[in-house]
């Protein structure tokens, strides 16, 4: 299923309230890459993003009320290129079916997808992010 990427990115931005923080840091880090492309994100986190760090990230649903299916179907129309998704290994979401359908979706999509910080550092810095 390939899709051709644009040079600049449709980057979606999703942390589980606990990785909230973690994302945050790692925003903060590249901001001056992430300016670069095109950010979304789910409620609180694209809000909390946006506030935290001036960036324009567009705000979908918040996660639990039906978010990541909004993001899901942007993947699956093509409309997301790359995914930063923290998630929290250690509490479950009353979402937990629609973290799990956003998780296959990306899957089905080939769309890359960081689940915690290094992943995010290792796709972040890969030649093709630029490309
Ligand atoms: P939130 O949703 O950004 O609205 O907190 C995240 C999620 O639970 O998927």
């Amino acid at each position: 299923m390939d899709m051709l990427m644009k040079k600049t990115k449709n980057i979606a931005l999703v942390a589980h309230d606990n990785r909230k923080k973690d994302l945050l840091e790692w925003v903060k880090v590249n901001k001056e890459k992430l300016k670069l492309h095109n950010l979304f994100g789910t409620g609180t986190t694209s809000s909390m993003i946006s506030k935290e760090t001036g960036l324009d990230v567009y705000g979908y649903k918040s996660g639990p009320l039906g978010g990541d299916q909004q993001i899901g179907a942007k993947i699956a129309e093509g409309a997301i290129d790359f995914m930063i998704f923290f998630w929290d290994p250690m509490t479950s979401q009353p979402h937990d079916p629609d973290v799990k359908a956003l998780l296959r979706i990306s899957v089905l999509y080939d769309v890359p997808v960081a689940m915690n910080r290094s992943t995010a550092d290792f796709m972040f810095t890969s030649e093709f992010i630029g490309k």
